[in-house]
């Protein structure tokens, strides 16, 4: 085998000679090198296959003691934020194409090595370093909601989300016991149930009907009984009877029982409320039953408008102005049920 001498200034034969390496990047490896020596003038020659393997054998011993990041490491930090080589780059303030360099095998010194791991190790931390590279100007708004929005998939799971509607709504709509609420206090869970209960029995349940429906089986209940069931208060809209604040909104977000749709029509966006059929009929008494299933068999087969139109015949809607809540003294005079 020959190579070129750039001393002798012509093709050459060489020996190896093995070399110790004590330490690699200011890491202890203590491993050897091979060195090409010149067969003519004795000084070391450059031969690239030697050197390769010279490297590999160096850079797995670093990257083993001084517990160096792997490629593969850094490319599923990148495919968990969905981000790409150029964006981590800018993201980390490193030196153009030096994460596309990392993962093809290239060496991080120690120091960068450690912060990397340091962020894939602690979320907080990455989320600040994006909106620092954010602020700087150093990746784009798409960038930036690409890791954010992430971030928040990541942390909150589907259960807190309920959990945390279910006490949003327990701060916003409970209050004590008064004649607005029927003299019941707030019961989310019971209400989840009776949702999904009544939109197993009605076809095509909007959440406009919904609200008639909670209405009128508050109002039956409060007439036969003095207490309303679901402790909710309700307010004059335009469509009828609506519990108050459009807070039904965030009621048909709780999905363990039943689900929402939102559907477009030519009128406008419709939601549906869809059963998942496992309600719970241990939390509803047998008389609070048997006053739901009274509502739903008479409203069933309305359509929204003609159950809206219902409850604009009724007094709680005719003497309570737009938005104003609407008290149960009302439950007294039901239409519903003296037409019945
Ligand atoms: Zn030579």
């Amino acid at each position: 085998m020959k190579v070129y001498c750039p001393y002798c200034k012509k093709e050459v034969g060489y020996e190896i000679e093995k070399r110790n390496v004590k330490e690699f990047k200011g890491i202890e490896i203590n491993t050897y090198e091979n060195v090409a020596i010149c067969n003519e003038c004795h000084q070391d020659l450059y031969v690239n296959e030697i050197e390769e393997k010279n490297n590999e054998r160096i850079y797995e011993l670093y990257r083993e003691k001084a517990n160096i990041i792997s490629p593969q490491d850094i490319v599923a930090l990148r495919e968990k934020y969905d981000i790409s080589q150029r964006e981590l780059t800018a993201i980390l303030g490193f030196g153009k194409m030096t994460i596309n360099r990392y993962e093809r095998g290239g060496v991080p010194t120690k120091a960068q090595s450690d912060y990397i791991k340091l962020l894939i190790d602690n979320e907080d931390k990455f989320v600040e370093k994006v909106k620092e590279a954010y602020q700087n100007g150093r990746i784009n708004d798409k960038t930036y909601e690409k890791v954010i929005s992430e971030e928040l998939n990541d942390n909150i799971s589907k259960e807190e989300i309920q959990d945390n509607i279910r006490r949003y709504l327990k701060f916003i709509l409970n209050r004590k016991p008064d004649i607005y609420n029927g003299y019941k206090v707030l019961d989310i869970e019971k209400i989840e149930n009776i949702i999904s209960y009544i939109a197993s029995k009605v076809k095509n349940l909007t959440i406009t009907s919904l609200n008639k429906y909670l209405w009128y089986i508050d109002m039956l209940s409060f007439n036969q009984r003095s207490v309303a069931i679901t402790g909710l208060t309700y307010q004059n809209q335009k469509f009828g009877p609506t519990i108050v604040d459009k807070k039904y909104d965030e009621i048909s977000l709780l999905d363990d029982k039943y689900v929402r749709e939102d559907i477009e029509t030519e009128n406008g966006n419709t939601t549906k409320i869809k059963s998942s059929g496992n309600y719970d009929l241990d939390k509803i008494s047998r008389d609070e039953k048997e006053i739901i299933d009274t509502i739903i068999k008479i409203l069933k087969d309305k359509t929204v408008t003609e159950i809206s139109e219902l409850s604009h015949k009724e007094e709680g809607w005719k003497k309570t102005k737009r938005f104003e809540k609407i008290s149960f003294d009302y439950a007294m005079n039901l239409n519903i049920i003296k037409n019945k």
